[in-house]
């Protein structure tokens, strides 16, 4: 049986997507449900790729049902395209499965020519309205079909205008109207080689064939790379016949929203033109009405277009956005699909349709984006006030939000300025960890060097600060306190505004809109905790971050980094003391002095997690990143220390390495100088203690960092234990806790049932993992990866999309392996994958207990988690706990 190319309108629907595009599945959607849509056909996106596979032809099979189809048209209308006597005109409409910018722009008035004027002249009796609709569609046709500069156009039609004194397009005369579609065919001509097709058949195919090749035109390939859109879907084009809204005041066009697609409020939002056809609405030329004022203009069509769009809303069972026009009080249907919406609409939306009995929960749920609640959970600028300030610069979308604030280039300045109650942005080359309370105290964070998983960008996450790093386009100079950019000078205090969610950088302050977690978003959570059955703990390193985290809805911390309470500003001459020690003796004398510090943030982190599991991760970085490495700074510390320069120059380089990523770091540390290890659990311990005597439970997990042989945990695992036992023992509390370990090296994985052995837990590190199963540092990856996805050898950042084929191996080996010899061995991932939603979703079919993320991807992954439950027991899969 031969393929079915050409569908009318009536025998599609809905479901159709994909052979129909969008646009056509749902004109025949529209079509079967006896709404008002002007009638055609649509030609499948098969026919678009076996144009492609035809050497850019369409075969002749196609070209006979395309006539066969037109044939029948012109039966139903009782009209002939191209006749003298009432013609049929028709548009032609590109609609991909996935609506794309980049496609072919629609062409109205297709037919139109020398003869057929005429006969659009007598069968309207509007001679003015026919050669307008006439040198509408050549211009059309010419840019959209024949790539013919639109200046062209414009500029004969500005000419005509300027030398009769006209302000506006309707001013010109029929007379007028009729010397320019002679200039435009001229130009046409003079472009193209050849006279402007007079042939409507022409005219069509020329225009149908635009259509598939606007399907590869670069912007298209640009947007499809950019949205994971397949490359081999194809358009559909659609072939309608015309209505007209510009036939005078009876007439009209529009667009609206069965709701407002900023805040979801249930009631019709949108504009129209009376007099006017197509693009008119939004060309800006006219300020067209709001819609609700069309119950004053035609009462009985808006009171029938009201009924319509409730009627659409219902059928799909979701917010519309309905294109529709009028021709002489009767009202015309050209389009409906889903509406674009902000997170905020979304949500009201959805939590609306589930209280009305439209959708399911579960709808719901699968509706939501997870990383459109970013939107929700930060402030962003106000639109409006956006457009009023200029771009400065643009560096990478670090982490979400938006800020506004004076510039500060030392922490020290922001903290004293923030305290004086200024608003602060911290402006750095990039950030360390000794910038921390400058971190926390700004309102935002500004970095010139650094990719996404740098200092700045990493611990602004955590905090859920928004920061736009590596905005390179910056010379920050710290010490004379400014930014150059050019010739443009920003100093301390002058203002600058950033989008962590764009990378963007304004000149100047913007006003903000505050984050609203209202009513609809917590039952809209309630709802994904209800499905989901994966638990989400957080990254969190201090109580701050613990307690706001659990406000988003986190079930214990799956990472404490113990290390990141090391750099403030009490405590650093102390971890430096412990490291320049070179003796036993000496080191235990510095822990002493770190112990109270540990002690006081683990009963703090205790208190704030009120009975929640916390996993303490033991010291993990090389101990150089501690100590300073310039020459003025050492002398400065060495002072301070009271020892002599030489000496702590030396421990610096002793201390130096050629990998530190591969060095001296994470167990090994602790295999080295117990005694870290000892203060460690010792401080775990009392904090617990001090936190049970409080009536508070506690429920520590005692992570041993970067294990690659089940030894170093074999040697550790028992340090740990005497130590806590020793304090529990020594205050009367029985505390149960767990020691298990991170998973992050390639050869923990391989023998992951010996380490399980000796472990309660895994957490996977798939940071490191990346790195490491990759080979790719990820302090320098940021020199190439940008490349590799640019010419598709990887696919994304495996930093930020968990790389399943290969780094997943790896996590699906060691869960299997390791849950062989430890049935109970409890399973977690703590890497930056954690908050990913297709990572979670990863994690969810491994059968791992909790993903754990930074406090504000805490909702994301809940709502990921919820997805990968409902996409997984839809399938026939089912889920062995
Ligand atoms: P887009 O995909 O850019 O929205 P459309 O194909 O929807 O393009 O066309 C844009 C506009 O052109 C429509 O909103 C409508 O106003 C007008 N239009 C398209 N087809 C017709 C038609 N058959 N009759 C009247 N107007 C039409
Ligand atoms: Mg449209
Ligand atoms: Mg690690």
């Amino acid at each position: 049986m031969s393929t079915k190319f050409v569908y009318s309108f009536d025998e599609g629907n809905k479901d159709m997507k994909s052979l129909l595009g969008g646009k056509g599945a749902n004109l025949a959607e529209m079509t079967n449900i006896g709404l008002p849509v002007p009638q055609g056909f649509t030609i499948t996106t098969e026919a678009c790729n076996d144009y492609y596979e035809n050497d850019l032809k369409i075969k002749q099979e196609i070209l006979d049902q395309i006539d066969q189809k037109l044939e029948q048209l012109e039966k139903e209308q009782g009209k002939k395209l191209g006749s003298d006597v009432n013609p049929l005109l028709v548009s032609v409409r590109s609609g991909a499965v996935f609506s794309m910018p980049g496609m072919m722009d629609t062409i109205l008035n297709l037919g139109l020519n020398d003869t057929s004027v005429n006969g659009l002249i007598e069968a309207t009796g509007n001679e003015r309205f026919s050669y307008d609709s006439y040198r509408r569609f050549i211009q059309m046709f010419s840019d959209v079909a024949m790539e013919i500069p639109k200046y062209k156009f414009e500029s004969v039609l500005d000419n005509a205008k300027e030398a009769k004194g006209y302000e506006v397009d309707t001013d010109l005369t029929t007379e007028d109207l009729k010397e320019i579609v002679v200039k435009f065919k001229e130009i046409y001509k003079k472009e193209i080689g050849e006279d402007f097709p007079q042939e409507p058949k022409k005219q069509l195919m020329l225009a149908i064939e635009a259509v598939f090749r606007s399907w590869n035109n670069p912007r298209a390939i640009v947007y499809r790379r950019l949205n994971d859109i397949p490359n081999d879907l194809g358009t559909a084009v659609n072939i309608q016949s015309m209505v007209f809204g510009n036939m005078g005041d009876t007439s009209g066009t529009g667009v609206a929203f069965t709701r407002n697609p900023a805040t979801g409020e249930n009631k019709l939002f949108g504009e129209y033109l009376i007099n006017a056809q197509g693009e008119d609405v939004v060309a800006g030329i006219r300020t067209p009405n709001d819609i609700n004022t069309l119950q004053e203009d035609m009462p009985e069509i808006f009171e029938e277009f009201l009924n319509i769009s409730e009627s659409l809303e219902k059928h799909y069972r979701d917010m519309q956005d309905i294109e529709f026009t009028i021709e002489k009080g009767n009202l015309y249907i050209l389009q409906t699909r889903s509406g674009k919406r902000t997170a905020k609409a979304a949500i009201n939306v959805v939590v609306d349709l589930v209280n009305n009995g439209m959708i399911t929960k579960e709808e719901a749920i699968m509706r939501i984006e997870p990383e459109q609640l970013d939107q929700l959970l930060h402030p962003t600028f106000n639109p409006a006030a956006l457009k009023e300030v200029k771009v400065l610069a643009k560096g990478l979308p670090a982490s979400p939000g938006a800020a506004t604030g004076k510039v500060y280039f030392h922490a020290d300045d922001v903290v004293a300025h923030a305290k004086a109650g200024e608003k602060t942005l911290l402006v750095r080359q990039e950030t360390s960890p000794e910038d921390i309370e400058g971190m926390v105290s700004s309102e935002g964070i500004l970095t010139a060097r650094g990719g996404m998983t740098s200092h700045a960008a990493v611990v602004a996450r955590g905090m859920g600060k928004c920061c736009v790093a590596g905005c390179g386009e910056l010379n920050v100079d710290e010490r004379a306190r400014e930014i150059r950019v050019g010739d443009l000078v920003i100093k301390e205090g002058d203002y600058l505004s950033i989008d962590g969610s764009t990378g963007s950088v304004y000149l100047g302050s913007v006003e903000m809109t505050s984050a609203e977690v209202g009513g609809s978003f917590s039952v809209f959570m309630g709802w994904v905790d209800e499905i989901r059955d994966m638990l989400v703990r957080t990254n969190a390193d201090n109580p701050r971050d613990a307690k706001k985290a659990i406000e988003f809805g986190a079930e214990g911390i799956g990472l404490c980094r113990t290390e990141h309470m090391f750099f403030e500003e009490e405590r650093i001459p102390a971890v430096r003391e412990m490291i320049v020690a070179d003796n036993v003796e000496d080191r235990e004398k510095a822990l002493e002095k770190l112990l109270p510090f540990q002690r006081g943030d683990f009963h703090g982190i205790f208190e704030a997690m009120d009975g929640k599991p916390c996993n303490i991760r033991l010291l993990d970085p090389p101990l150089h990143e501690f100590l300073p490495h310039e020459d003025e700074a050492i002398e400065e510390l060495a002072k301070k220390m009271n020892i002599r320069p030489s000496d702590l120059k030396k421990r610096v380089s002793d201390l130096d390495e050629f990998n530190p990523m591969l060095g001296h770091r994470g167990c090994r540390l602790a295999v080295t100088y117990p005694e870290i290890c000892v203060m460690q659990a010792r401080a775990i311990a009392q904090g617990a203690i001090l936190a049970n005597k409080e009536g508070i439970k506690v429920i520590p997990e005692i992570m041993v960092p970067l294990v690659g042989t089940v030894n170093e945990l074999k040697l550790l695992r028992p340090i740990i234990e005497d130590t806590m036992n020793e304090e529990f023992e020594k205050a009367g509390v029985e505390i149960p806790y767990t020691v298990g370990t991170m998973i992050e090296i390639p050869r923990a994985c391989i023998t992951a049932d010996e380490i399980a052995e000796v472990a309660d837990f895994f957490s996977f590190g798939t940071n490191d993992l990346t790195q490491m199963g990759f080979g790719y540092s990820r302090d320098d990856a940021g020199k190439f990866l940008g490349e590799y996805v640019e010419k598709g050898i990887l696919e994304k950042d495996p930093f930020q999309v968990l790389d399943q084929k290969g780094i997943g191996k790896f996590v699906e080996m060691a869960v299997k392996l390791g849950r062989q010899t430890n049935e109970s061995l409890k399973l977690g991932i703590c890497g930056e994958h954690g908050g990913e939603p297709s990572s979670v979703e990863f994690c969810y079919n491994q059968g791992l207990n909790y993903v754990s993320c930074s406090p504000f991807r805490v909702p994301i992954a809940r709502l990921a988690a919820a997805q990968a439950r409902i996409k997984k027991e839809s399938g026939s899969v089912h889920r062995d706990k």
